[in-house]
């Protein structure tokens, strides 16, 4: 029988190292998108948030993923401007939140919790799917997740279809005119480029998919 990995705060703080690095070795190519259509700044924004990240949990010890993903969100929040800062804070505090104290996340458990980020990226940003932004990978992702997880699938795979969605979103923004944040402002000429953002939460939700590898 094939080893069955648990879901703990280990987990969430393997996947939270991820995104660090992962951020990291794309922050040129986030920056290169958003200076097309916004400030040139969204990879620098993601990478000072997860440092502060990275540093904050190496002074904190978290007891659980709920716990873990709250400090996350709040560092976020105090440590990126911008528009992303928020919203990605809210969307990890929501998620956080959603998890309450429980020590485990089961797989029902993690589409809350990615459904309770999303609701938290909308209330703050107030953008549908179609405005070019993150929503447009998340809400696909959400979508997927919690569509595998109802047909069966373990966490790990519930996980993938998600990253699988939300890289498909991402590359989905090009032909979309942007309705939200800094890049409505350029109005037609948002057309033709990647969303920044959507494309940093497809990088965010693949790392999740590769912490959970193995995961039931
Ligand atoms: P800023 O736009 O303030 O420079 P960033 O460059 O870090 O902040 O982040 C830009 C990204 O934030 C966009 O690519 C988009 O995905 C996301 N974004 C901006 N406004 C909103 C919004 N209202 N709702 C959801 N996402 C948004
Ligand atoms: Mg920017």
């Amino acid at each position: 029988m094939e080893k069955v990995l648990q879901v703990d705060v280990t987990t969430v703080r393997d996947w939270v190292g991820r995104i660090a690095t992962d951020l990291e070795a794309n922050k040129d190519l986030l920056t290169q998108l958003d200076s097309a259509i916004g400030d040139a700044d969204h990879g620098t924004n993601m990478v000072r948030g997860f440092t502060a990240v990275t540093a904050a949990l190496h002074d904190a010890t978290p007891g659980t993923p709920g716990e873990l993903l709250v400090l996350v969100g709040s560092t976020l929040i105090s440590k990126v401007g911008g528009a992303s800062g928020p919203l990605y804070g809210t969307a990890f505090r929501r998620a956080g939140k959603a998890l309450g104290a429980a020590p485990d996340i089961s797989a029902e458990a993690l589409g809350t919790a990615l459904a309770a980020a999303l609701e938290g990226v909308q209330g703050l940003g107030a953008a549908a799917e179609g405005d070019k932004t993150m929503v447009d990978a998340l809400a696909p992702a959400v979508r997927a997740y919690q569509q595998a997880q109802a047909a069966g699938a373990s966490i790990a795979d519930a996980a993938d279809a998600a990253a699988r969605a939300a890289a498909v979103g991402a590359e989905a923004t090009i032909p979309l005119q942007a309705l939200k944040g800094r890049a409505s402002y350029l109005g037609a000429r948002s057309v033709g480029h990647q969303d920044p953002g959507a494309t940093s939460t497809s990088i965010v939700l693949a790392a999740l998919a590769a912490s959970l590898v193995g995961s039931d």
